[in-house]
């Protein structure tokens, strides 16, 4: 099946990047939030971030202008009736995005592929909550989207292959790289990074080095872009929490055990960036 109009739900960090890359590809986007201001904010985003793109050439002012237009904000999930393939990118809340996938079910034509870009939870947990698990599949986008190369394709327990397929031409269209796995906690990305991170964590707790330290020796000696503890400061200590005790629970093992340092930053509320403090300071910019 050809995917020609995306839904995406959620008009966030994720759904932003998610609505721009499908423009940029030719689809024509609907994008929905619970109200007008989370939609105008995505839409500035999408604006600003397009720019930046015919700044630096890679785009043309024609392209940005074309991309836009394919933009459509909504604040009706019923118009997703004309979406070939919905994004959602909600909140990462289970029984929410339970009850949005039980609506969309009612809403879509029942050729429409629903997908999630969740990072925890499970694909056949949400695909059960709709009448089509066959069609139901996890888009794992990466942020920041429009530069991140990698979607993630998370095949449920029931997705079929004609699904598979839509979803592995669609992402290579939008001029990202798929990479498919199975329905497993954590999934392969969150399964490898969120222990790596976590372990990092430990070393901080039993004083085996310093954060710097422990991140200057994976950038330098394993050729990391970031040290992991700068990358849990960007991805905010509560996420990190949060999927490390998906993996515990699902995983049964206790080797996912999240860090008790990591469980006691997050109650005194040092989140990372967001917060203005994690392992680093940001508070003076
Ligand atoms: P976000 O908080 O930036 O955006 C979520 C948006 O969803 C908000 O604008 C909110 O108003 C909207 N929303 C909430 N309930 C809604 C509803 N019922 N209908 C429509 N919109 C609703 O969150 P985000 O960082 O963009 O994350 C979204 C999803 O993507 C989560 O499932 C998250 O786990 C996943 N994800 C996040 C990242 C990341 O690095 N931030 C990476 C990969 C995947």
């Amino acid at each position: 099946m050809e995917v020609k109009t995306i839904g995406v739900i959620g008009a966030g960090q994720m759904g932003a990047g998610i609505a721009q890359v499908a423009a940029v590809a030719g689809h024509d986007v609907l994008l929905n939030d619970i109200e007008a201001r989370f939609v105008d904010k995505g839409m500035a985003g999408i604006e600003k971030s397009l720019d930046k793109f015919v700044e630096k050439e890679k785009i043309g002012a024609d392209e940005r202008d074309a991309a836009l237009a394919r933009i459509t904000p909504t604040l009706e999930l019923g118009d997703m009736k004309d979406a070939d393939l919905v994004v959602e990118a909600i909140i990462e809340d289970l029984e929410l995005k339970k009850q949005v996938f039980a609506r969309l079910d009612e809403i879509c034509p029942e050729e429409t592929i629903l997908s999630s870009n969740t990072s925890s939870i499970s694909i056949t947990k949400l695909a059960a909550a709709t009448k089509r698990p066959e069609k139901f599949i996890g888009m794992h986008f990466m942020n920041p989207v429009p530069l991140m190369k990698l979607v993630e394709v998370i095949r449920g327990h029931l997705t079929d292959d004609a699904t598979t397929k839509a979803i592995i031409e669609t992402a290579e269209k939008m001029g990202k790289t798929p990479v498919e796995c199975n329905d497993y906690p954590g999934f392969i990305s969150n399964r490898l990074l969120m222990p790596m991170l976590n372990e990092a964590i430990y070393c901080v707790m039993e004083g085996v080095g310093t954060p710097e330290n422990i991140d200057q020796i994976m950038k330098l000696g394993m050729n990391h872009p970031m040290g992991p503890l700068t990358l849990a400061d960007l991805i905010g200590l509560d996420t990190c929490l949060h999927i490390m005790e998906v993996l515990h629970a699902g995983l049964g093992d206790s080797k996912y055990r999240p860090c008790p340092l990591l469980i006691r930053m997050v109650d005194a509320g040092l989140l990372g960036r967001k917060s203005g403090r994690g392992f680093y300071d940001y508070t003076e910019g």
